[in-house]
This record gives structure tokens, C-alpha cells and sequence, in this order.
């Protein structure tokens, strides 16, 4: 992939002339990245030979070396890889008022996290507030805001979001989850009061039992959440692609949700709509785009919408999977993207990508944010 060929380019010209600088940006951020590179990448075969046990007596754990072998297929994060990491990059700057950005890394702490918004020209970001797949809490102390609200006041990030932890699930009909579950939750929403961040985007739980009762262990969960945990944060509920017992994978179910949290605490409540998601769940965002948005204006009122993660799906339309792409290579393809980032009425909503970033997250993300420009019709 590009990304792959450009971090390897830059080890092999360790010091890059100034005209290869901007070749470089050209390449990361100008029109021409669109176009997938024919180079070859490393190949991830051999990555996954690599670690995979060779004795063969260890062909009858087959589990633990599926597990590997999938382990060995997602490269780990190697910061000196990253563009961002590299003195050399131009950082885009976009003239235009999008609020466009991107899921960025917070390794290292939160006060990381802007200058990577930053050195992919976003104007919107989302992070994790803690480490999404373990239940460890923190609380985010006066120093880390500090530090936070300083790099951030360093770019031109307007829009700043969080994704709550992949573990929490309000609808669990298991009693001792769901009290683990509301406790993250009240964390969750917590930092994101004290770092001062706009919107918390959550995927509704799963009903496991039965969807009604589910739906209203949700609704109680999240009230209980909002009165413990005061502040400006907008909670936005994300669309799911359907998968198992997962709730909100329809506008109807979303709406319903809502509606069962009382006020004050349901102004505080909003919806995120993420396109692979959506397309998965059955929204033909491809062929029946304006349909969608009527069918969401109806169920929740469009301004329930605050924020947008664009995201291209691996699997087919109305999959109910959850297997996101880079924008323009899935399933939805450019035309969804088109009609998205051509959309008057979603202008003003905060847009960040979820895609796969690989082994040059920057790069990558760069790339993609200046593909979504190349989409816009002049
Ligand atoms: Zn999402
Ligand atoms: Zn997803």
C-alpha cells in the first residue's frame, strides 16, 4: 500500500531534500494520492509465517495460532513509522470551513493526540479517553487537561469527540456488567467534562435477553450516567450494523431509545451515524442516499445528528458486519462519499474517519482526508 511504500521510502532517503519534502506532501495529501499505488508492500504472508510456531505439534493448537496469525495480519502501532514522527512532514492546511478529521492516537497521553490531529490538517478529532478494550479507569487530573487544552488550543481542531470503551454494555440483562458498565460510563463521561471535549459517541448495548427490555436497561444506564456526571458533553448514540444483539442499528431504534430518557437529560442526548455501519445495517447510502436521510429526519429529526464517522465497509451491503475500509475502496465506494461530502445539509457536522491506518497512520489518514476533498464538485 502507499503508506507502506512511503515509510519505507523515507527510511531508505533518510534525509529528504527539500523537493522531495513536497514531492512526499504531493503524495500524502495531493489529488495523485488517490490513485492506489502498484507497489508492492511487504508481504503480510510473510509476516504471519513469521510468527507462527513451526514445530508441528503446534498444529494442534490451532486456536491460539489463529489467534497469532490474525495478531500477525494487523500490524502493531510503530511510532517511528508514523509520519508524524518525522521532522520532515507538512502537515496540511486546508482552506475551506469542513470540520473533517480523524479517530487519532492519544499513546503517550492525551496531550499527543492534537499534534496528530494537526499533521493530518484536521479540523475535527475523536480519541479514546483510556484504553477502550480493558476495564482500568482513570480519572484525566488538572495537569493532563492543561496539557490537553494547550496542544489542542495548537490546532484547528473545532470539533473534539471521544468513543467510549468497546467493553460497556448499559443493556446487559447481567446485573454485575451492567453496574461495571454505568461506573466506565460515569468515567467516561467525566473526562470528557474535564477535557473539555464537545461530543461522547457510544454504541448502544446489547439486549442479550429480550430488545424491549434491553432498550430500557439502556435508557435507565445512560439517565443514571448523565445525572451523576454533569457537563457541556453531547452524547451521541451510534448507529451499529445490526450484528447479534446489538441495539440501535435502525433510526426507529435509536429514536426509541432516546425517547425514554427523561429531561434534562435527553437535550443532551444527539446521534452519530457512521456510514459503514449504517450501509451494513441495511441504509443504502450508495443507491437511496436521500432516502436515508428522510428516513432519519423522520425517525429522530435531523437535529438529533451531530456527528458523522466516515468509514468505507469491507463486507457487502445489508451484511450486518462491522468491517470497516478505507474511503472509496469498500462496498460503499466513492459515490456514497461523493453524495456525503457533497451534502449541503451535513456541512456543518463534524465528519472523522475510523479507517484502517496501517503501518503510517498519518500518512494514511492524510491521504484519506484529501481523497474526501477530491469528492467535493467545485
Ligand atoms: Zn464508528
Ligand atoms: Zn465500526
Amino acid at each position: 500500500m502507499a503508506k507502506r511504500r512511503s515509510s519505507t521510502a523515507r527510511k531508505r532517503a533518510k534525509k529528504a531534500a527539500p523537493s522531495e519534502k513536497s514531492r512526499r506532501q504531493t503524495k500524502a495529501a495531493g489529488p495523485r494520492a488517490t490513485k492506489a499505488s502498484a507497489k508492492k508492500a511487504p508481504s503480510k504472508k510473510s509476516a504471519a509465517k513469521k510468527s507462527a510456531p513451526k514445530n508441528a505439534a503446534a498444529k494442534k493448537i490451532a486456536p491460539a495460532k489463529a489467534a497469532a496469525s490474525r495478531r500477525a495480519r494487523k500490524p502493531a502501532f510503530d511510532a517511528r513509522l508514523d509520519s508524524a514522527n518525522d521532522p520532515s512532514w507538512i502537515a496540511p492546511v486546508w482552506d475551506d470551513d469542513l470540520l473533517l478529521g480523524a479517530h487519532v492516537s492519544t499513546a503517550g497521553g492525551t496531550h499527543n493526540a492534537p499534534p496528530r490531529a494537526r499533521a493530518i490538517g484536521a479540523t475535527a478529532m475523536q480519541i479514546f479517553t483510556k484504553m477502550a478494550n480493558r476495564w482500568a479507569e482513570r480519572a484525566c487530573e488538572s495537569d493532563e487537561c492543561h496539557s490537553f487544552r494547550a496542544a489542542l488550543g495548537d490546532t484547528r481542531v473545532r470539533a473534539t469527540i471521544a468513543h467510549d470503551s468497546y467493553l460497556i454494555n448499559l443493556a446487559s440483562p447481567d446485573e454485575t456488567l451492567r453496574r461495571r458498565s454505568i461506573e466506565s460510563f460515569v468515567g467516561e463521561l467525566q473526562r470528557c467534562a474535564a477535557l473539555g471535549l464537545d461530543y461522547l459517541v457510544s454504541h448502544p448495548g446489547n439486549f442479550i435477553d429480550d430488545r424491549a427490555s434491553g432498550i430500557r436497561r439502556n435508557a435507565e444506564g445512560i439517565t443514571e450516567a448523565l445525572a451523576r456526571a454533569p457537563g457541556q458533553t453531547i452524547l451521541c448514540m451510534e448507529t451499529t450494523a445490526g450484528g447479534g444483539s446489538s441495539i440501535g442499528s435502525s433510526f426507529e431504534e435509536l429514536a426509541e431509545l432516546i425517547a425514554l430518557i427523561p429531561e434534562p437529560y435527553r437535550s443532551r442526548m444527539a446521534v452519530c451515524v457512521d456510514t459503514c455501519h449504517a450501509y451494513s445495517a441495511g441504509y443504502d447510502l450508495v443507491n437511496a442516499y436521500a432516502d436515508v436521510w428522510a428516513q432519519f429526519d423522520d425517525a429522530l429529526g435531523r437535529e438529533r445528528l451531530a456527528v458523522l464517522h466516515l468509514n468505507d465497509s469491507r463486507t457487502p451491503f445489508a451484511s450486518r458486519r462491522d468491517r470497516h475500509e478505507l474511503i472509496g475502496e469498500g462496498s460503499l465506494g466513492e459515490r456514497a462519499f461523493r453524495h456525503i461530502m457533497n451534502d449541503e445539509r451535513l456541512e456543518r457536522v463534524p465528519k472523522v474517519l475510523e479507517t484502517p491506518k496501517g503501518t503510517d497512520p498519518t500518512a494514511t489518514d492524510a491521504k484519506m482526508l484529501a481523497r474526501l476533498r477530491s469528492y467535493r464538485s467545485a
